[in-house]
C-alpha cells in the first residue's frame, strides 16, 4: 500500500522551500530591528498549559491533538498556538524578574488543531508570532501592531486592512457580559449549540460565531463600547490616537472579539481583502492578555500583549496579490567530467569553488556530455567548467560562461580570479 500524508498536512519542498525561507528571513529581520529575541518552546506541553480553567474556545475543547502514553498519568498535548508555551516559559524561567520589561520575544513553528480541512484551514499550520510580556503601555499596542503591520507591508502585501477593537478591562467586560446575557436570553432557543455553551461559558464569543453570524437578533446586540469604564475608554483612545500618528490605517470592529477567550483591551486582526481570498482572510491576530501572566503563576497583574500570522495563509494572500516570491536560486557554476579520470579533479575543483563561496555542484554519475549540459541548463548555471583528461594532464580548466557563450581555458591557479570576473559583471548587470 502506497504510504500517504495525513489529511489536513502538508509537505513543503522544491520552489516552495524558498518561498517559506523569505517569509522567514523578513520576519527575523523585522523582530531584529524592534529589538525582539527569538523563544524555541516544546511542540508539546502538559495539556493543562493550554487547557485552562473556564476556557470556552473551540480550539481548547474541541480541535487539541492530546495524548497520553501507555503506563502513565501525564497528559501532553501538542501545541495548537504559541502564546500559552511563550507564557509558561516567561513565568518558570522567572523572565518577569528582568530589569528591562517588557520581555520582547518571538516564534515561529508547527500549530496542531483538529479542524475541517479546507483551503487556508490545516491541522498542521505554521505560525510566526511575538509576545510583549511585562507592561500595559499603549505604546506597546501600537509598537506591536506596528511590527505586524510592516512585515506584512514588507512581504508584499498591500490588500489588507487591520481591524481593531477593545474589551476593556475586567470591570468593563464583567457589565459588558451581563449586558450580552440579558440580551440573549429570549434568543438562547435560536442559537447554535455552541453558542448555548458560549452563552454559559463566555458570552462574548457568540458574537464571533461563524454559524449564528448573520442572525436577525445579532444586529442588535449590545456592544463592547458602551460597557467601557474610564480607564478602559482613555486607554483605548490613546492606542487610537498613537496609530493615527504613525498612519496605520485601521477600522474600528465593534464585533471584533476574537477566537481565545484571555483577551483584555486591545484586540486586532490583519485581513486580506482580496477578492481572491476565500473565507479563511483573516492572516494574523493578536491582542492584549491582563490575566495570563498570573494564571501560570506569574506577579499578579503583570500583562502582556502578542500577535500570531499563520504563514499558509500569508502565501495564499500573497499569491492571491499575484506577488512574486523567490524560487530555487540559479547555480553559479557547475562542473561537468569528460572522462572517468577527471572525477577526483572536478570533486577537488567543487570544493574549493563552494570554499570560496560560489554556489556549485558538480556530476557525480560520470554521465554523457550532452546529459550534463542539460543539468547545467536545468540548474540555471551561469557557468560549466569543463574537465577531461586534457585538463587534468595541463592542470588547467575550461570555463564556459554561458549567457555569452565564450569559452576559456585557463590554468588552475586562475580559475578563481577568471570566474570572479564573469560573476562579478554579471552580478553588475
Ligand atoms: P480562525 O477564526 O480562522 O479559525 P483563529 O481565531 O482560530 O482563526 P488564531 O488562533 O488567532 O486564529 O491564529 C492566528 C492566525 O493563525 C490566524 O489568523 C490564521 O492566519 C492562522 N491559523 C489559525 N488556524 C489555522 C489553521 N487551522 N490553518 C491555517 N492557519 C491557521
Ligand atoms: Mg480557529
Amino acid at each position: 500500500m502506497a504510504y500517504q500524508i495525513p489529511r489536513g498536512t502538508q509537505d513543503v519542498y522544491g520552489d516552495q522551500s524558498y518561498k517559506w525561507q523569505q517569509l522567514e528571513r523578513i520576519f527575523r529581520e523585522f523582530c531584529y530591528l524592534y529589538n525582539y529575541d527569538e523563544i524555541r518552546t516544546p511542540i508539546f506541553e502538559h495539556t493543562n498549559v493550554f487547557k485552562r480553567e473556564n476556557d470556552s474556545s473551540d480550539m481548547v475543547n474541541k480541535e487539541m491533538y492530546t495524548f497520553q502514553l501507555e503506563n502513565s498519568s501525564t497528559s501532553l498535548t501538542l501545541r495548537p498556538e504559541g502564546t500559552a508555551g511563550v507564557i509558561r516559559s516567561f513565568v518558570e524561567n522567572k523572565m518577569y524578574a528582568n530589569p528591562d520589561l517588557p520581555v520582547k520575544l518571538y516564534y515561529m513553528g508547527p500549530m496542531h488543531r483538529h479542524e475541517r480541512p479546507q483551503k487556508g484551514r490545516l491541522r498542521i499550520f505554521n505560525q510566526f508570532g511575538v509576545e510583549c510580556l511585562g507592561n500595559k503601555s499603549p505604546y506597546t499596542d501600537v509598537e506591536c501592531i506596528t511590527l505586524a503591520f510592516s512585515i506584512l507591508k514588507a512581504l508584499g502585501l498591500n490588500d489588507i486592512k487591520v481591524t481593531i477593537n477593545t474589551l476593556g478591562d475586567d470591570e468593563s467586560r464583567a457589565s459588558y457580559r451581563a449586558a450580552l446575557k440579558e440580551y440573549f436570553k429570549p434568543h438562547l432557543d435560536d442559537l447554535c449549540s455552541d453558542c448555548k455553551r458560549r452563552y454559559e461559558q463566555n458570552p462574548l464569543r457568540i458574537l464571533d460565531c461563524k454559524i449564528d453570524h448573520d442572525k436577525e437578533f445579532m444586529k442588535n446586540a449590545p456592544s463592547m463600547k458602551d460597557y467601557l469604564n474610564e480607564g478602559s475608554k482613555e486607554y483605548f483612545e490613546t492606542v487610537l490616537s498613537l496609530l493615527d500618528e504613525l498612519n496605520i490605517p485601521y477600522e474600528i470592529d465593534d464585533n471584533l472579539v476574537r477566537g481565545l477567550d484571555y483577551y483584555t483591551h486591545t484586540v486586532f486582526e490583519i485581513v486580506s481583502i482580496n477578492k481572491e481570498m476565500g473565507a479563511q482572510s483573516t492572516v494574523l491576530a493578536g491582542g492584549r492578555y491582563d490575566g495570563l501572566i498570573s494564571y501560570f503563576g506569574g506577579p499578579d497583574g503583570m500583562s502582556g500583549i502578542g500577535w500570531a500570522l499563520g504563514i499558509e495563509r500569508i502565501l495564499l494572500a500573497l499569491e492571491a496579490e499575484g506577488v512574486a516570491l523567490e524560487t530555487k536560486p540559479a547555480l553559479d557554476a557547475y562542473v561537468m567530467c569528460l572522462d572517468s579520470e577527471a572525477r577526483s579533479k572536478a570533486l577537488q575543483i567543487v570544493t574549493e569553488l563552494r570554499a570560496y563561496g560560489y554556489r556549485s555542484d558538480m556530476d557525480m554519475l560520470q554521465r554523457s556530455f550532452k546529459a550534463q549540459f542539460k543539468a547545467v541548463d536545468r540548474a540555471k548555471a551561469k557557468v560549466a567548467i569543463l574537465i577531461g583528461n586534457t585538463e587534468v594532464e595541463n592542470n588547467q580548466v575550461t570555463i564556459k560562461d554561458l549567457k555569452k557563450k565564450e569559452q576559456t581555458t585557463v590554468d588552475m591557479e586562475d580559475m578563481i580570479k577568471t570566474l570572479d570576473h564573469i560573476l562579478m559583471e554579471e552580478h553588475d548587470h
